[in-house]
């Protein structure tokens, strides 16, 4: 059975919004992360670009030292090198940050994505939180795009990727917060998890009424996608297929390891 957490890394000060990201023992694939949080590569690193320095102090993300990676992945005794995969829902600086850690570690994203990040020019990935230089240089000989994944039918009729063909880790597509932004469906057997990452950023935003408008419209790629996905997400709560579980949303959930927060 996958066994999976997902962690809270850090906040963003100013809106006390979290950053989770996830760990997920997989029984023959090992240890799988989906997305790396936000680490010290974005808020105190000395090579930053000025664009990622200027992020950084916008946003003042607030880490958290038991939330980073090493100190989190040691309460499993793991390092990163044992991290054998990482699974990449989109490529905003909050959720990829860490990636150079992960010496061992293949990448599974959306190949769109990728290509978008590399077609575009500085300016166009700043304007939506997207810096290449968080991006390890070796990715594309590690990178797995989703493309050659199996497709599977899911439960909300719509289909998804079969991250490690066996019907138990499936990319969704939740298109609209970015460019091939996708979420996590963990099948276990009790029951399962939509990790819906950053369709909103709060649950509340969900229901139609209630989309935000700046910053996440501005940053949003699709604002017509955003509201179908979020409808996606509602139904899988609203209709019994499983939790739910947000990246941002500070409310405590079950899959959270809370006790990192008291090492603020
Ligand atoms: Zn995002």
């Amino acid at each position: 059975m996958p066994e999976r957490l997902i962690v809270r890394g850090g906040k963003w000060q100013s809106s006390g919004l979290w950053v989770r990201y996830g760990l997920i023992i997989h029984p023959t694939m090992g240890a799988v992360l989906i997305d790396t949080g936000y680490t010290f590569h974005c808020t105190r690193a000395n090579e930053r670009s000025i664009g990622l320095r200027a992020y950084n102090a916008i946003l003042r993300p607030e880490l958290i030292d038991a939330g980073q990676p090493n100190a989190f992945l040691a309460r499993f005794n793991l390092a990163p090198r044992d991290i054998n995969y990482v699974i990449i829902t989109h490529f905003h600086a909050d959720h990829i940050s860490g990636l150079s850690l992960f010496t061992k570690a293949r990448f599974v994203a959306c190949e769109h994505a990728w290509e978008t990040v590399c077609k575009a020019s500085y300016f166009g990935n700043l304007r939506h939180g997207i810096f290449p230089e968080l991006v390890p240089k070796d990715f594309k000989d590690r990178f797995q795009p989703l493309s050659g994944k199996p497709t599977v039918e899911t439960e909300l009729g719509i289909n998804a990727k079969d991250i490690f063909a066996d019907q138990k880790i499936l990319a969704l597509p939740l298109p609209g917060h970015a460019i091939g932004h996708f979420g996590v469906i963990l099948r276990m057997p009790e029951k399962s998890v939509l990790y819906a990452v950053d369709t909103q950023w709060l649950f509340a935003a969900l229901p139609d009424k209630n989309h935000p408008g700046f910053p996440s419209r501005f940053i949003a790629s699709n604002k017509n996608h955003l509201s179908i996905s979020s409808r996606v997400v509602e139904r899988f709560r609203d209709n019994g297929l499983g939790d739910v579980v947000l990246s941002h949303d500070p409310v405590q959930t079950p899959y959270d390891i809370i006790d990192v927060e008291k090492n603020t």
